[in-house]
Parts: structure tokens; C-alpha cells; sequence
């Protein structure tokens, strides 16, 4: 997977925090399905004074090319968004009606969807008021506030907003169709799908056999010269988009003058090859990214993901900056450097347990600038670079972004979830006080030693448990990670200050794993994600095993169902258990055993339960969507020399929107 998805609902299932609020709100703003959250960079002072001003220039470079995106969604993008926010600048008549209200929310989600169609759905949006009361708006304010060219695209942009034949979404991916001539995404101008692949195909076998293949076509939009031939404009300096690169690479100077080595090397050929647009350079730049593993700070800004394009060949415009977490990158530095010790005193078999195992610790980074494609919507982690050969020879980076689902999680606090499924005060208040702390290192001890605990019998290759084995292997982790997570070692090591962060875990994953995460589940449909999969097998296999002693209890109130754990100590010992059986099927390749687990513990769904969960869920009217207001950074000057670098956290999503656009447009309204 090269990103990690921000999966707002999981996020909101183990919703909780550990620190008091600030006095300020996290929520910023609501419209539609989305909320929108600020975030914190903690660390961010105590950075040496380079830093802070690499992060500064590194965050103007984010900033610079969020109309590339905007331009990549749909050609009508900018005219739409500089018409609309003209009118939100000038109207001087009646901001309280709802048709004005309608056209404000409506900014709002252009603003957030980077252009006209929804972020995730792809759709394109329903305006809520008329065309009628646009132009009736638009009469109101003098004519060069919207400038000649402006105004000559009115049409086009009425057309675009209010016509449901036009640029009806963004990305159509349904076979059969001609993907590139239906979808509104400005990779490809009058271009057919055969075309472009013909295209392509060609330009591979011209290449066949070169072990190290650029991306084809990454960094261009395809379109026919007046002779009809296929020809790239490519996104560099005085190609497609220069103005906006101009400016990012202006940054990216600044950047370098103050980066040490290895990292001036890098940024250098970054520039190189926004200057050249030569891919191969791109290979190069990533190279030298990946095997910097020493930066504190550390970023992405370029043409990276494909996901925009049906072809999934066009990288769409992304930047994030960041730096390292250190105090979490301590927590699995700590875990790893244990991992001997737990792999000895696993509950396994002794014959299944790995004589010398190696533990992963995991870079976990604090995000200071999201830009493009990372903003205001972001993934909570980054897997890069996408290049299949420079992953195979040089690796990867793969990074979870902390500040990012701590901000999540605050804002999530005092939705109601926990109020509405959390029955006993005293789970609530340790979910409150440790439930982040609780994920954070399940999520740790599931990926820097779950995965790679354990040895399979002598003769047993792996792949045994052929289509369980996914479901299997994510339970073996996960009951690793619950087992430790109750240890008293934890304690030991410094890692929690009391069990009392295992309990809030216990409680929140038994409670998700049997209820909860049903939510996500259309009706009528069973459990087929590996993930939930496993933690319904964990959760109904413990249930079962420790009904004689009361473990886990079913309980109604008020017509109410709630589940709730009555003896944390004994659920701990149930995880050992099954994880001594969970290996034993592993490394025996017990593939009939594995099935019978699967399929009588985490597939079929109560559909009383199961509606009963939806009704109460969506019954809280949570947004199930996300994105993040950016802090904003001063250079602090003294005789014309830099000696610090303010942060500050603004709280007006539209005042951020308007000044990025009003600072950070470079870009002509067609391109
Ligand atoms: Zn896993």
C-alpha cells in the first residue's frame, strides 16, 4: 500500500485522548459529511533554529502549488473557485439567507475538494441555490473585482457548477466505458483511453528490459498538437504549471541553503528535476530521499500518487513537511530493543518461538505544512517512494504521522460515542486518560514485533492458509500485541505507568471488535475486511472461551445493548491461549483449522445487533469525514538576519483558504 488512508471511521471507533483539552476547539469548522480539524506540531520550538527555518521555507514550497491540484482535478476548477471567492470577498447585500448560506457551504466543499467534485466519492457537487442567484450576486459587485478574463469564462463557469451533464466526476472507473474521455480530470485533453495506452504501451516496449524504468507519463498531461499527434506538456519550468514551479523551486533554494548534508543533496536534485522534468532525475531525487534516513526534518513535495488518474499513470501535486517524533520514536526503539525478551516469553510453543528475532522500530513524525493532494484531507502515514524498482533496490520510507490522530482523536472527544457505548464510568475514564496511549502501542507491538515474531515447523513453506491466511496472520499480531500490552514488563520498561492503559485497551478493542465496528458494515452484509475480521474472531473466540468465568458480558439497559469486560486479568490469559493456538495453525500451515476459526468466530453478523449498532452510531450525526487547518509560520528577523520561527495556530478555515489563495495563486485560470 503506498499510502495510509486517514480511515476517519476506525479513528472515531478508538476515539479518546490522553491530554487535557486545549482552550481552544479542535473542530473549526462543520459543513456537509466533513469536519474540519486544526492540529498541533508540538516540538516544533524546541527545534534548533536551522531547522525551524528549513521547515519554513520547506512549508512556503508546500504552499505553492496548491492550484497545480486544483487545475489537475478539473479544468474548470479555478475559474469556478476565483468567481466564487471574488463574490465571498465583495457581496456587500445580505450574508443570513440561506441561498447565500448555500453558496458559502458550497465554497467551502470547493475549497476542501481541492475543486468541484467530492474528495472521496469523486462525484460532482449539487449546488443549493440557483444560477439565478448567483448572477444576481455576482450583478451586486463591480465588474473588475472579476477582471476581463474572469469574466469572459462566466458561462463556463455556470455551466460547470449548475449543469449536471457537465464534468459529472472527476474519476469514472467503470469497465467498459472510455475512462479518460468520462472523466472530468485534466490529465488527458481529448484524448481516448485506446490512445493513450497505445500511447504508453509504446513508449514501454521502446524500453523493454531496462531493470530500472522510469514512471511513464508521471509528470504530464497528454493532448494532440495541431497535426493530431500525441504529445506530453510536462509540468516543469517553462512547461505546463511553470509559474507555480517557478515558485516552488525558488523555496526549495532557500530550503537547500540551510539543509545539511546528505539532505542539500537531495533537495538539489529535486530541483534539478523540476527544472528539467527529466523522470529519471525523479529517480535519482528518490533514491537520495529514501536512503536519507538520518534528517530530522524531512518532506515530500511533487507529482507522487496516481490514484486521480483512471490510467493511474498522472501523479497528482502533494507536499508535507515534518520532522521526527522523538519521543515515540524512544517507544518502539524501546520495544525493538526488547524484542528478544519477548519472543522468549511468548505463549507460544517453545518450538514455534524465533531463536533470534529482530525487532522493527517504527519512524513515527510530527507533520508541520500539509499542501496539494495532502490538504485539508491527509493520510495518517506515508509508504514512498512508488517506484516498484527503487522500492525493490533501495527500500522505502514508511512513517506514521502522530499529530495527525492525536488531532483526530481530540476532536473526536465528546462526540458522544463513548457516552452512547461505553456503559461503566470507570472504562470511559481510563478509555479518556489512555486510550491513545493504549492504540499507540498495540499499534507498536503489532508491527515492530507481532508480524515478525515466531517459526514455522520444519517442511511447512507458508501460504497453507491460502485466503484465511491475511485474517490469521493480522490475529497472530493482534494477540501479540494485546498479550504484551497487559504485561507487567510494560510497566517495567517505562512504556505505560500503570495496567490501567492495558484495561482501557482491553475494554475499547472487545468493545469494537464485537459491536462497534459493525457500523462500517453495509446492512445485510457480512464481515470481509482481514482487519475486522480478525479482531471478531479475537473478541467472540475470548468471549466463548471465558463465559464460564464471566469474562465478557453481554449486558442491556434502557433496550440497550452493551459489552462490557469483567475481568481484564483473565482476558489477558485468553489472548495467551489462543495466541499459542493462533501460531500452532500458523506454523503448522493448519489450513482446516484456521478455516473452522474464521468462519464460525468472524464472518456471520447479528442483524439484530447489527442494525441496532448502525441506528445508535448514526444517531450521533458524526461527520465521517476529515481534513486539518495548517498552523501558520513567521520568520522572526533581526537586522536582516533570521533568529526564530513563530508558530501559530489560526482557527478560520475560510480566513486560511482566502489568504492561500490570495498569496498563493500563480497559476493562470486556464492552463
Ligand atoms: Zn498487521
Amino acid at each position: 500500500m503506498k499510502k495510509i488512508a486517514l480511515m476517519s471511521f476506525s479513528a472515531i471507533m478508538f476515539a479518546s485522548c490522553g491530554a487535557p483539552q486545549g482552550e481552544k476547539p479542535w473542530i473549526v469548522d462543520r459543513f456537509d459529511d466533513v469536519k474540519v480539524i486544526r492540529y498541533e506540531v508540538p516540538g516544533f520550538e524546541a527545534l534548533p533554529l536551522e531547522q525551524k527555518e528549513l521547515v519554513y521555507y520547506l512549508a512556503e514550497a508546500a504552499k505553492c502549488g496548491r492550484d497545480i491540484l486544483f487545475d489537475q482535478n478539473c479544468p474548470v476548477n479555478l475559474p469556478v473557485r476565483r468567481t466564487l471567492e471574488t463574490v465571498y470577498e465583495h457581496y456587500e447585500g445580505d450574508r443570513t439567507t440561506p441561498e447565500w448560506k448555500a453558496l458559502e457551504k458550497y465554497l467551502k466543499k470547493v475549497w476542501f475538494a481541492n475543486g468541484i467534485h467530492h474528495h472521496y466519492s469523486n462525484d460532482k457537487f449539487v449546488p443549493e441555490f440557483t444560477e439565478g442567484y448567483l448572477l444576481s450576486v455576482i450583478e451586486t459587485i463591480p465588474e473588475e473585482k472579476f477582471g476581463d478574463e474572469l469574466n469572459a469564462l462566466r458561462g463556463e463557469v455556470c455551466v460547470a457548477i449548475f449543469d449536471p451533464a457537465a464534468y459529472p466526476t472527476r474519476l469514472n472507473q467503470r469497465a467498459g466505458d472510455d475512462l479518460l474521455l468520462t472523466s472530468s480530470s485534466n490529465y488527458y485533453k481529448n484524448v481516448s483511453q485506446a490512445e493513450a495506452e497505445r500511447f504508453y504501451a509504446a513508449m514501454a516496449a521502446a524500453d523493454a528490459g531496462n531493470p530500472e524504468p522510469v514512471s511513464y507519463g508521471l509528470n504530464s498531461q497528454l493532448v494532440k498538437d495541431e497535426a493530431g499527434r500525441l504529445v506530453e506538456r510536462t509540468w516543469k519550468v517553462g512547461g505546463m504549471y511553470s509559474p507555480a514551479i517557478e515558485r516552488i523551486v525558488g523555496w526549495l533554494e532557500k530550503a537547500q541553503s540551510v539543509a545539511a548534508e546528505p539532505q542539500k543533496s537531495t533537495i538539489a536534485s529535486l530541483i534539478e528535476y523540476y527544472r528539467k522534468g527529466d523522470l529519471k532525475k525523479f529517480d535519482d531525487y528518490n533514491i537520495r530521499w529514501v536512503r536519507d534516513t538520518v534528517s530530522n526534518v524531512d518532506f515530500v513535495n511533487g507529482f507522487i500518487e496516481d490514484y486521480g488518474d483512471p490510467l493511474g499513470r498522472k501523479a497528482s501535486w502533494e507536499a508535507n513537511v515534518n520532522f521526527m517524533d522523538s519521543a515515540a520514536c524512544r517507544r518502539t526503539a524501546v520495544i525493538s530493543e526488547n524484542a528478544q525478551w519477548f519472543e522468549d516469553h511468548s505463549p507460544v510453543a517453545p518450538e514455534y518461538r524465533k531463536k533470534k528475532v529482530k525487532g522493527v522500530s517504527a519512524k513515527v513524525i510530527t507533520v508541520a505544512m500539509l499542501g496539494g493532494d495532502c490538504y485539508p484531507a491527509t493520510p495518517i502515514g506515508i509508504n514512498l517512494p512508488n517506484a516498484d524498482w527503487i522500492r525493490k533496490e533501495y527500500g522505502s520510507k514508511s512513517v506514521t504521522i502522530d499529530n495527525i490522530t492525536y488531532a483526530y482523536d481530540m476532536a473526536a472527544h465528546g462526540n458522544g460515542f463513548n457516552e452512547e457505548f461505553v456503559l461503566r464510568a470507570d472504562d470511559r475514564e481510563r478509555m479518556d486518560r489512555y486510550g491513545k496511549l493504549a492504540d499507540d502501542l498495540h499499534t507498536d507491538l503489532h508491527e515492530c514485533l507481532g508480524h515478525g515474531s515466531g517459526q514455522l515447523a520444519p517442511g511447512v513453506a507458508g501460504g497453507e492458509l491460502k485466503s484465511y491466511g491475511s485474517t490469521l496472520e493480522e490475529t497472530r499480531a493482534d494477540l501479540f500485541g494485546l498479550y504484551y500490552l497487559g504485561d507487567p514488563k510494560m510497566v517495567e520498561l517505562g512504556l505505560i505507568p500503570s495496567l490501567d492503559v492495558a484495561w482501557a485497551g482491553y475494554a475499547k478493542y472487545i468493545l469494537n471488535g464485537m459491536m462497534t465496528q459493525l457500523a462500517r458494515i453495509e446492512p445485510g452484509k457480512n464481515v470481509e475486511e482481514a482487519h475486522m475480521r480478525n479482531r471478531k474472531l479475537i473478541c467472540e473466540w475470548c468471549y466463548e472461551r471465558g463465559k464460564a468465568d464471566n469474562v465478557i458480558e453481554w449486558v442491556v439497559e434502557d433496550g440497550k445493548r452493551y459489552v462490557v469486560v469483567n475481568d481484564f486479568v483473565k482476558l489477558r490469559a485468553l489472548f495467551g491461549e489462543m495466541l499459542h493456538e493462533i501460531q500452532r495453525i500458523k506454523s503448522e500451515g493448519d489450513y482446516e483449522a484456521g478455516r473452522d476459526l474464521v468462519e464460525k468466530y468472524a464472518v456471520a453478523v447479528d442483524p439484530e445487533l447489527h442494525a441496532e449498532v448502525r441506528e445508535r452510531y448514526y444517531g450521533l450525526g458524526i461527520e465521517p469525514y476529515g481534513g486539518f487547518l495548517n498552523p501558520e509560520y513567521e520568520l522572526v528577523e533581526r537586522d536582516g538576519k533570521v533568529v526564530d520561527v513563530k508558530i501559530a495556530y489560526p482557527t478560520d478555515y475560510a480566513a486560511q483558504m482566502m489568504g492561500y489563495s490570495k498569496n498563493y495563486s500563480f497559476l493562470p485560470l486556464k492552463n
